[in-house]
């Protein structure tokens, strides 16, 4: 579904990204993992074009979505982002915030924009709070709306950025229950990057371990944990675990 090809990113001389080669293929959970300031973020931003790359591709179903004149709103219409830090409207209610990207980016009618705002928020828990406002419920709950939201746009990709970080831990669980039913029984294709190394092992399909913008090791959570090759990864996860 998604490759990416020779990605290098740098901010003026400082290189972030480099030489980033991988695949998602459809269905697929990779989790991506590595040491603040690794790269991560930078590389989720750039899959969904809110960074433009210095050098290399990424290619979506086979076409280059970077190259000149492509248009790239069908494609990030396709790619759903969820933050660390939930990036909700607060003036909204959360049923409006499950709408709204529906209507003005989609197009989508007000009443099927509702209809998938509630199926959505139904399968994450929040159908009870629809009318409730960001400021109004927990970090859980939040981080539960912004899943909804994103699931709303109906991506064939999920990207998420830290979704528990910022939250207490009693409420970690929650959002990981929900990242991982999305797996599981949806089979919706996720690329992660987390600290919750549980829910790598257990969840992902593919690990990628990232270290001073370079993809260090990756494969499957099996070999990463148990078997590293890489010294680097070793000493990761031994900090880590
Ligand atoms: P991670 O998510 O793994 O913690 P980031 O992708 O956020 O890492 O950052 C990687 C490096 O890129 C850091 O050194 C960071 O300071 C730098 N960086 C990120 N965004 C910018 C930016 N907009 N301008 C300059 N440097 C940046
Ligand atoms: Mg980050």
């Amino acid at each position: 579904m998604l490759e990416i090809r020779h990605l290098s990113k740098a901010f003026g001389t400082h290189a972030v990204l480099k030489d980033i080669d991988f695949t998602v293929d459809k269905g697929d959970v990779t989790t991506i993992i590595g040491a603040s300031g690794s790269g991560k973020s930078t590389l989720l931003r750039c899959i969904n074009l809110l960074e433009t790359l210095t050098t290399g591709e990424i290619l979506f179903h086979g076409k280059d979505i970077t190259g000149r004149g492509v248009n790239s709103s069908a494609y990030r219409a396709k790619v759903g982002m969820v933050f660390q830090s939930f990036n909700l409207f607060n003036n909204l209610t959360v049923l409006a915030n499950c709408m709204i990207g529906q209507q003005k980016v989609l197009k989508t009618g007000h009443d099927e924009a509702r209809k998938r705002a509630l199926y959505y928020l139904n399968k994450v828990g929040m159908a009870p709070y629809i009318n409730a406002r960001p400021d109004q419920i927990s970090g859980g709950q939040k981080q539960r709306v912004a899943i909804a939201r994103a699931l709303a746009m109906e991506p064939e990709i999920l990207l998420f950025d830290e979704p528990t970080s910022a939250l207490d831990p009693e409420m970690v669980g929650e959002v990981l229950d929900v990242m991982k039913s999305l797996a599981t029984k949806d089979n919706m294709t996720m690329l992660v990057v987390t600290h919750e190394m549980s829910f790598a092992r257990d969840v992902s399909s593919h690990v990628v371990y990232m270290a001073d913008g370079v993809i260090e090791e990756e494969g499957d959570p099996e070999k990463i944990f148990s078997n590293p090759e890489s010294p680097k990864t070793k000493d990761f996860l031994k900090r880590i675990l």
